[in-house]
């Protein structure tokens, strides 16, 4: 088993402290991907507070600011890994099953 090495994490404390979040649309980075997708993120704009959390940590930039001030996903590219359901904090995204 490789041994890797532990590095401490800096705790950002303000959203300026944060990356710029993807760098490009979803379709520059990856190949779509929706197609073997089990579970997918649903979005409550109601609930949702604009913190640009899922947006950062999207890895396939599947999340778009969108017109109103708040997130959309982009269902072509998400690939339904639930990393944004899970650190919305206050549970704006749930992964629902794919209907077929
Ligand atoms: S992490 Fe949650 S509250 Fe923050 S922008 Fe995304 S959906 Fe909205
Ligand atoms: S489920 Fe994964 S790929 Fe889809 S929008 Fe959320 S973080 Fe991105």
């Amino acid at each position: 088993m490789k041994n890797f090495k532990r590095v401490s994490v800096p705790v950002l404390e303000h959203i300026e402290q944060y990356p710029m979040g993807s760098s490009c649309p979803s379709f520059h980075i990856t190949d779509q991907n929706s197609g073997w997708r089990v579970f997918k993120p649903v979005l409550n704009t109601e609930k949702c507070v604009a913190c640009h959390r899922c947006y950062l940590v999207c890895p396939d930039g599947a999340i778009h600011p969108s017109e109103s001030g708040k997130f959309e996903i982009d269902y072509e590219y998400c690939k339904g890994c639930g990393i944004c359901a899970t650190e919305c904090k206050i549970n704006a995204i749930q992964m629902v099953k794919e209907e077929k």
